[in-house]
């Protein structure tokens, strides 16, 4: 394993990766806010950090992922008040949504994955190390960061201390001692249905706080790398920085990664661009496979296009992929082809640059596809493990839950003597690329040729 490279938003370059004792990295990612489904933009993160645990554990490292859930907030008892619901009841069912439309991209899941509602100790603590410090204060049951108590304010996001503004609404704004001031710790107020108990009054925790408590706790301070979208950058990666330098004398990661957005392009989607950019409503429109494929083809840092067009090209090269591996055979490949391969991992060491790595990827795939004797897949199955496409290579031979759901409305079909339903779900079945094979044993169902 060689070093790796990764742009750090702090100090604007390249830094290389220093793992802990036994090659360990720590990874943070801000998670969404539960207050409706995640949106196709929520995703990226989400895959990006995903397979950059993939890559660091195949140069040998031991990756813990943690990605919050922030379950409290503002949005969200915004968003149960109208619909008559409690807000922990609405933030539980859209986590468990949450839960599900990640899960289907079938990248794995984090190896944590925190709710600020259950981190409110660690939160608490943290709040009293920065008030003992004279960081913060409490005010009326609010606690309030004092931001020019911090030297390093600004140091992450590259801004000058007066340009800043927190973005926070104007209530409070009589109660700080400085408008650069943000909340730690909000007062309960009417018409808000959850609380805990504090030191300084009833009340719930500001957004910012929550990540520095639940990167603490369960990565310690200064561990590897902190991430999430460049939209957080200012304030929310700033405060969360500023809180740990403040409350535990120490900086809370090493390198800060930003992805980039995504760019919707109105009015390509083909219907309203409400549902059609919730992620659960992409992945039952194009699959996983074309999905991933979009979000590795384009470097994490920059802004990603998205619409019909580059979601039916990353089809279209899950389908050249597809096409290749059914020429190639489960050996190792041959030496003068390695070339290829080494790019790959070279250009992920290289800021994890997964657009280059691909370009290295499709070059193996027409050198492959050159050749006259069968080439082994071994390299293939190496690059595609670490993009999360491995099961690309996999003859697409097992039938899923619906098809033989299909098979069993059949046979029940034809036991009662329908047989137009019968041949209609035979149709069916052949639309979808499967052929019924009537057998002694019952019906099976294979793969028709293509
Ligand atoms: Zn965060």
């Amino acid at each position: 394993m060689g070093p790796i490279r990764l742009h750090d938003t702090r100090s604007g370059e390249l830094r290389e990766l220093v793992p802990g004792p036994g090659g360990r990295v720590g990874i943070y990612a801000c998670g969404p806010t539960v207050y409706g489904r995640v949106h196709v933009g929520n995703a990226r993160p989400f895959v990006v950090f995903s397979l950059l645990k993939r890559f660091l554990e195949h140069e040998g490292h031991v990756v813990t992922l943690v990605v919050n859930i922030t379950d409290v907030n503002d949005k969200i008892y915004d968003a149960a008040r109208p619909l008559g619901v409690p807000s922990a009841q609405l933030a539980a069912e859209m986590a468990a949504h949450y839960v599900a439309d990640t899960g289907a991209l079938r990248l794995g899941r984090p190896d944590a994955e925190p709710l600020a509602s259950e981190s409110i100790d660690g939160i608490v603590d943290l709040i009293a190390a920065l008030i003992e410090r004279g960081s913060a204060y409490a005010v009326d049951g609010d606690v309030y960061f004092r931001v020019r108590s911090d030297a390093g304010y600004g140091s992450l996001s590259n801004r000058a201390i007066d340009e800043m503004s927190q973005g926070e609404n104007v209530e409070g704004a009589d109660r700080k001692e400085d408008p650069l001031d943000f909340a730690l710790w909000k007062a309960h107020k009417p018409g808000e249905d959850t609380a805990w108990q504090a030191p300084w009054g009833r009340g719930r925790p500001g957004w910012h706080i929550e990540c520095s408590a639940m990167a603490e706790q369960l990565l310690g301070v200064g561990f590897e790398i902190h991430g999430g979208g460049n939209d957080l950058a200012f304030p929310h990666h700033e405060n969360e920085a500023a809180q740990t330098r403040m409350g535990r004398g120490a900086e809370l990661a090493q390198i800060w990664m930003h992805n980039g957005m995504l760019q919707l392009q109105g009015g390509t989607m083909g219907k309203s661009l409400g549902n059609a950019i919730r992620l659960h409503g992409v992945l039952d429109d194009v699959g996983r496979d074309a999905l991933v494929m979009l979000f590795a083809s384009a470097h994490y840092r920059g802004p990603m296009d998205f619409d019909d067009e580059r979601l039916a090209e990353a089809g279209a090269r899950v389908a050249r992929i597809r096409d290749a591996a059914r020429q190639l055979v489960a050996a190792p490949s041959p030496d003068d082809m390695r070339a290829h391969r080494d790019a790959f991992f070279a250009a992920l060491a290289e800021d994890f640059n997964t657009s280059r790595a691909l370009g290295a990827l499709f070059e193996w795939i027409r050198e492959a596809n050159r050749r006259h004797e069968p080439v082994g897949n071994a390299d293939l199955v190496e690059m595609l493990g670490v993009l999360g496409l491995e099961n690309l290579l996999e003859a697409d031979d097992a039938a899923g839950a619906e098809e033989l759901e299909l098979l069993d409305r059949r046979r029940a079909a034809r036991g009662s003597k329908d047989w137009a339903a019968a041949d209609a779900i035979r149709d069916e079945l052949a639309a979808r690329g499967w052929t019924v094979r009537d057998g002694p044993d019952g019906a099976e169902l294979v793969r028709s040729a293509p």
